[in-house]
């Protein structure tokens, strides 16, 4: 039986609260048990290090080896340094600037780019009663623009007319024209996904984003493919940039380290999670309950 990270810390100050004083050992172990949990949940070495002793500091600062209720006030210190880090409150997708406002998607293929737009249209129409256009510039795939079609039929949403033989930036470019003439507040650019991140596909997510000047970069990025998701977005952010991240299969059995170690690394929030395959099947993101689900 999977016992919790916050159940094994009180555990182990409460055995050594029976036995009198705690020790800077003691805290060790409980640092050891910490580090062992954030390995377990997929949390990058480095975060993990930097984060426990951040633990550290805060504990000692804190007195917990001379508190009464160490175990509590470890727990409580993990899940504050825990929310710290996810970034206090849930931050959305910035929907105030001039309309036509463009939202460009990136990532790689298979992470679930076409469907978090479609959701993300469907979202936009419903809560903020935003018109939506969304393009497929996805010219490699045959299908792919074909697939935003369906889904944009699916969800209600208007995709832009297919015309083959566009570049990417020429669709994008088309896209933007469309939306000022039809008077669309947003538009949601999905771009082409690789296997893996390539030089061609920086320099064509950059010419996109010099033409379309998005209002927001969201990198859509599988949360269990943990470490390669995180070196995924710093990847994105230095050569294109982000303004946020949506981690899809969040309904996973992952624990969420991604998010941690993402976050962390990038500075850049995370906006929304996929929590499945449905259309509303994507929820914002809350700090508090990743730090519940890390903690267990
Ligand atoms: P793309 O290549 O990045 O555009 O990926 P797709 O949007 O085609 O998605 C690939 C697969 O992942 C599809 O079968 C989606 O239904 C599925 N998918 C996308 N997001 C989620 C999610 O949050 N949870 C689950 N379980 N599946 C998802």
């Amino acid at each position: 039986m999977f016992e919790s990270l916050s159940d094994k810390l009180s555990g182990i100050f409460d055995k050594l609260t029976r036995r009198g004083a705690l020790s800077e050992a003691d805290v060790n172990e409980a640092l050891r048990e910490i580090r062992r949990a954030l390995l377990e949940a997929d949390v990058a070495l480095d975060v993990v290090r930097s984060f426990t002793d951040k633990v550290r500091d805060r504990a000692i600062g804190a007195g917990v080896i001379k508190s009464v209720t160490p175990g509590q006030m470890v727990v409580k210190i993990v899940n504050d340094v825990l929310i710290e880090t996810l970034g206090q409150d849930a931050e959305p997708i910035d929907l105030v600037a001039a309309p036509p406002l463009a939202i460009m998607m990136v990532g790689l293929q298979g992470a679930g780019k076409t469907t978090t737009t479609a959701k993300i249209a469907k979202r936009l129409k419903e809560r903020h009663g935003k018109r939506t256009l969304m393009a497929s510039l996805d010219v490699k795939r045959p299908a792919a623009q074909e697939q935003l079609a369906v889904l944009g039929r699916q969800v209600e949403v208007d995709t832009l007319p297919i015309v083959p033989g566009q570049t990417p930036v020429q669709i994008a470019k088309r896209a933007m024209e469309a939306a000022r003439l039809q008077g669309y507040d947003v538009v949601l650019l999905d771009t082409a996904g690789r296997t893996h991140i390539d030089e061609p596909l920086m320099a064509e997510m950059a010419e996109i984003k010099t033409f379309s000047k998005p209002h927001e970069i969201l990198l859509v990025a599988d949360a269990l493919t943990g470490q390669d998701a995180v070196n995924l977005a710093q990847n994105f952010d230095e050569r294109v940039g982000l303004t946020g991240i949506v981690l899809t299969r969040m309904d996973g059995d992952g624990r969420g380290g991604a998010a941690l170690s993402m976050r962390y690394v990038t500075g850049k929030p995370i906006k929304l999670i996929g929590v499945g395959e449905k259309m509303d099947a994507l929820d914002e993101f809350s700090p508090t309950r990743i730090a519940n689900r890390i903690l267990g």
